[in-house]
């Protein structure tokens, strides 16, 4: 469903990502993982259009889409939730829903804002709160509720759980779970055990590039390679 291939990243004259390629199957959920710097967030931008690759392709569903604007990605089906969630202030829950939606001609609308409130009742709860006003777990769900409002067949969600309490984070993983029976899936996430738990599938990233590639289940069993790619000390 996607393929990114030998991408080249750049942040002016900086080398961000440096012929990094990785590819995802329709149905799959993967994740991301890299210390920091490594360059998981300029990848889900890459493919979303926001930093566009200098050189290299990516194909989603068939469309060649690097270099495509990110509004046209957008409505193509990949659905994005950045690291800053960027609720907009000064519009309500619903109203933050709203703006999002979109449905593709001729396809059905499989999430609308009823359905979002019917399944994640404390979004409807807080239907007429100011979005700014809501604590940061609140604030992750709408997001990625509002993802969803342009019926993603691909969700890039990078680091949902930066900055929640453990509870929260729970919650995330069930969020990640539940979505990922009908969607396919990348997130970004620094909690490798959080990683493996909910992603079938971990690329690790060191340096702007995939160095790794492996099954959860190997990875999880795999402290050498989690060592040397992904520790902290
Ligand atoms: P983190 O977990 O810290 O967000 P990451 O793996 O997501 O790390 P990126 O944020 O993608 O990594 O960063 C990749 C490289 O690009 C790093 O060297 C970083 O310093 C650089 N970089 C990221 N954003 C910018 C920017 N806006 N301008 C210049 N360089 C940037």
């Amino acid at each position: 469903m996607l393929e990114v291939d030998d991408i080249h990243t750049y942040y002016g004259e900086s080398l961000a990502l440096q012929g990094l390629n990785f590819s995802v199957n329709e149905g799959e959920t993967v994740c991301l993982l890299g210390r920091n710097g490594a360059g998981k967030s300029t990848t889900l931008k890459s493919i979303m259009g926001l930093t566009p690759p200098r050189y290299g392709r990516i194909t989603f569903d068939g469309h060649s889409i690097a270099g495509t604007p990110a509004h046209r990605i957008a409505r193509l089906g990949i659905g994005y939730v950045p690291e800053d969630r960027r609720i907009f202030p000064g519009l309500t829950v619903r109203e933050n829903l709203e703006v999002a939606e979109y449905r593709r001609p001729g396809e059905p609308q499989a999430w609308t804002i009823e359905r979002i409130f019917d399944e994640y009742t404390m979004l409807a709860e807080l239907a007429h709160q100011d979005g700014a006003t809501l604590s940061g777990g609140q604030q992750q769900m709408l997001t990625v509720a509002r993802s969803l409002m342009i019926q993603p067949r691909l969700l890039l969600l990078d680091e949902p759980n930066e900055g929640l309490a453990p509870v929260i984070v729970q919650q995330i993983g069930r969020l990640i779970d539940e979505l990922g029976r009908n969607t396919t899936i990348v997130f970004t996430d620094q909690s490798v055990h959080f990683a493996l738990r909910h992603a079938q599938r971990a690329f690790i990233l060191e340096k702007g590039k995939v160095v790794h590639e492996a099954s959860s289940e190997t990875l999880r069993n795999d402290p050498e390679t989690q060592d040397r790619y992904l520790s902290v000390a």
